[in-house]
């Protein structure tokens, strides 16, 4: 089975193709037999295209167009034109699945796209402005480029429908609830992806662990998962709630909104401040970027040390406010960029939880490429870096589904 899989970000767009039938063992990620993705921050009209084919081929080049649907074209002919061929043409591929961000409280689970889902995709843009609408545009370039091939979406808030009315309702006024302003929770696939693969690979049940998963990237959530289900998640109506990120602020206090607006800042200003001009960047006033911020604390910047330590102190304070709801903690799972590459953050968190009898090994202190346990052997919370693969993880849950509707 051919699997294209579309992962459509603000800047980005991540696209993969996978052979399932050359994976010799599924419950592992495979490697995509193409990688392709386009860059859309370049400077003037155009966009930059990188592919790779599992073979070694690779191109990157320019495209000088701002033409979006031109570009995903350009994009997906390299599939199978050129070096980068890896099919003879569109009707090898047999599906395709898209992420979706956001699935409101009606998408809770992989769907098969139709005019009506497509539809919801659009209407649900009003939660999600800038994702879902790239998501949308994606789903029908390949209608046009690939026909009626079946497509499918994994929601990244599909993960969070198990969550209690206690974890999603806001506390304002109940109308609220009725016009769909509750908690959602994001980053679903992956928090899903790497807590499954944590029990893989402690080989325990899922249904048996209290996880808390740590998806730490440019974005960062964190969710307790209570016998595999997402009971707690940190982001909330928007993927802005909850922890430092990046550029984003997570959770401050709405009334300094309110006094922003009466000194009379628009609301676009608002959306920019706190999205692009905050957390990291907006402390250290250098970068978004957990590797500079390093640099910079090793060159002697204070500004750059007090945006590491309020990182780690929100995350501490978000990780420790889901205890509760576990009723304790068996795993502690780190994933995404800062979570699969960071000693200093998992040493950092960590640290606020010896009380529990967590206690890491010094001597696994490492980045791996591969996923490894970091706790001591007699600490009593396992600690796991896991890498996630959130396409792997949709081409997947696609075929399961698409394999459950031919056998019906
Ligand atoms: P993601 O959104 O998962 O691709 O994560 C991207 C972020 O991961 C980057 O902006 C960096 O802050 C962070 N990152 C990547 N590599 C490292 C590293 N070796 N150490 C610390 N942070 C890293």
């Amino acid at each position: 089975m051919k699997i294209l899989v579309l992962n459509a970000g603000s800047s980005t767009q991540k696209s993969c193709l996978y052979d399932l039938s050359d994976d010799a063992a599924p419950d592992m990620p495979a490697t995509p037999v193409w990688e392709g993705l386009i860059d859309w921050t370049h400077q003037g009209e155009a966009a930059e295209i990188r592919v790779e084919t599992a073979g070694g081929k690779t191109l990157k080049k320019l495209v000088p167009t701002d033409d979006r649907a031109k570009v995903i074209a350009d994009l997906l002919y390299t599939l199978c034109q050129g070096d980068t061929r890896v099919i003879d043409s569109f009707a090898a591929i047999d599906l395709v699945g898209h992420r979706v961000v956001h699935g409101g409280a009606e998408y809770r689970e992989c769907t098969r796209i139709t005019p009506a889902v497509k539809e919801a995709i659009a209407r649900l843009a009003v939660f999600a402005p800038v994702h879902n609408p790239v998501n949308l545009e994606g789903i029908e370039a390949i209608e046009r480029i690939l026909g009626d091939v079946p497509q499918f979406a994994v929601f990244d808030t599909a993960f969070h429908h198990t969550l209690p009315a206690t974890a999603y309702v806001y506390p304002g006024p109940y109308d609220w609830l009725e016009q769909g302003i509750r908690r959602y929770g994001f980053h679903g696939i992956s928090h899903q992806y790497v807590s499954q693969r944590a029990a893989q690979l402690l080989g325990q049940p899922l249904t048996s662990l209290r996880l808390i998963t740590c998806h730490l990237g440019n974005g960062c959530s964190v969710t307790a998962v209570h016998e595999g289900r997402s009971v707690e998640t940190s982001m909330g109506f928007t993927p802005l709630e909850g922890l430092m990120m990046g550029s984003r602020s997570g959770s401050i206090d709405p009334g300094i909104l309110i006094h922003l607006l009466r000194q009379g800042h628009t609301p676009d200003d608002l959306d920019r401040v706190l999205n692009q001009e905050s957390g990291l960047k907006g402390i250290s006033g250098l970068s978004n970027d957990m590797r500079h911020i390093h640099a910079a604390i090793a060159a002697g910047n204070e500004r750059a040390a007090l945006a590491f330590d309020l990182f780690i102190h929100r995350l501490q304070t978000a990780v420790s406010g889901m205890l509760p709801s576990l009723g304790g903690l068996d795993v502690l799972v780190f994933t995404a960029g800062i979570g699969e590459n960071d000693p200093l953050v998992w040493s950092g968190l960590c640290r606020g939880f010896e009380f529990l009898g967590l206690k890491l090994d010094p001597d696994r202190l490492q980045r791996s490429p591969d996923d490894q346990e970091i706790s001591a052997p007699d600490s009593r919370v396992r600690v796991l870096v896991i890498h996630t693969h959130e396409d792997w993880a949709i081409a997947q849950t696609c075929l399961r589904l698409y394999s459950t509707s031919q056998r019906q």
